[in-house]
């Protein structure tokens, strides 16, 4: 038996053979990051190895000093004899699953991963491999996301009947990633996009890495009149709920995306009008196609319902275990828990309280 390329270490995914880590949740040496949402990209690492889309919001959230080699998506580097390469995840920008190649075995860590293209990333590729290590953040079989197409079609309705009523559209969603989805599928005629502080650096990144996203306005653009603020399509991130800063809006509709919507109770927590389904990681039928489709027949299971995920793979003949990481406290719990601070935010700076160009002051 060869011994196991990774291997679980109180700091995080280990690769003995190559003496690094995938994602630690500790400070180490050496490490490869998946992509740059706080739970899996952590502060404190000697040197960190990433997706060359990553770079601009793992600079600004880990700071511009960080000791950082990027690759692109297929490019091999060898280290200790270890051949280490990216694959597109489909997840955020820059997202990318680990490929290890050892002696003839191959491993592949997947971070978070979605099948569905969103138009923002590559999409998720299919990699062959002996060993993957999986997250299950959406692992029941409840889970099954509506198509991009039908469900852009339901928040462009949605903004369309509130903009006709003279009602600002107010969708909270996650500063990065999710708010670029939203604004890559919505249809900028219905009226002006305003896109709150949080939001607006991470999709300067995106512009940067050369996806086309509708034009967006800061909330104080002196351009914004009080008649396009009321049919305007307003994105912020789940923090800004209750905050001054919506004032300026005045009546509004609001509105929540995340793969939680699904149920229910959880959109009645937050309290919104409307819950949009919309999930950054792979649903119960997208992890199940994604893991067959590598081959593999061990299957390490990393955070989300990992014993459920654990227990069906079993039942499909599969070698299965699960890795009990830290993974899992930012992007999925901000979808979760609506107390979710937005500090975790790549390139935040906080929305400044409320100024000049309240609604009544607005030209
Ligand atoms: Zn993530
Ligand atoms: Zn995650």
């Amino acid at each position: 038996m060869p011994a196991d390329l990774i291997v679980l270490r109180p700091q995080g995914l280990y690769c003995p053979v190559g003496d690094f880590y995938i994602d630690p949740w500790r400070p180490v040496d050496r490490c490869v990051i998946t992509h740059a949402h706080s739970d899996h990209a952590r502060r404190g690492s000697g040197h960190y190895l990433a997706h060359t889309d990553s770079a601009g919001t793992l600079r600004a959230r880990l700071g511009e000093g960080i000791a950082l080699q990027t690759l692109a998506y297929g490019e091999v580097v060898e280290h200790q004899g270890v051949r280490i390469s990216l694959h597109p995840a489909g997840h955020v920008l820059g997202s990318a699953q680990v490929r290890l190649e050892h002696g003839g075995q191959v491993w592949v860590a997947s971070g978070d991963y979605k099948l569905e293209a969103d138009g923002t990333c590559p999409p998720f590729e299919p990699v062959r491999c002996h060993t993957f290590i999986t997250e299950s953040t959406f692992g029941l079989p409840i889970y099954r996301w509506p198509a991009r197409a039908e469900l852009e079609a339901e928040i462009n309705a949605w903004w369309q009947v509130n903009a006709a009523a003279g009602r600002a559209s107010v969708l909270y969603g996650y500063a990065f990633g999710k708010a670029q989805r939203v604004l890559r599928g919505v249809d900028a005629g219905i009226g002006p996009i305003v896109a709150h502080g949080a939001v607006e650096p991470l999709n300067a990144v995106y512009r940067a890495a050369g996806v086309p996203l509708p034009p967006t306005l800061r909330a104080t653009d002196p351009s914004l009149t009080k008649t396009d603020l009321k049919r305007a399509l307003v994105i912020a991130p789940p923090s800004a709920a209750g905050t001054p800063w919506l004032k300026r809006f005045g009546e509004h509709s609001d509105a929540f995306a995340s793969g939680w919507m699904l149920v229910r109770g959880a959109r009645r927590r937050r309290g919104v009008d409307r819950g949009f389904v919309m999930s950054d990681h792979a649903d119960w039928p997208g992890l199940q196609r994604a893991i067959g489709a590598t081959g593999a027949e061990r299957i390490i299971v990393t955070h989300g319902s990992t014993e459920v995920m654990v227990r069906w793979l079993c039942e499909q003949g599969l070698d299965a275990q699960v890795f009990a990481t830290e993974y899992g406290q930012d992007d999925a719990t901000e979808d979760a828990d609506a107390a979710a601070p937005d500090t975790a935010t790549p390139a935040a700076a906080p929305e400044p309280t409320p100024d000049p160009a309240a609604p009544e002051a607005a030209p």
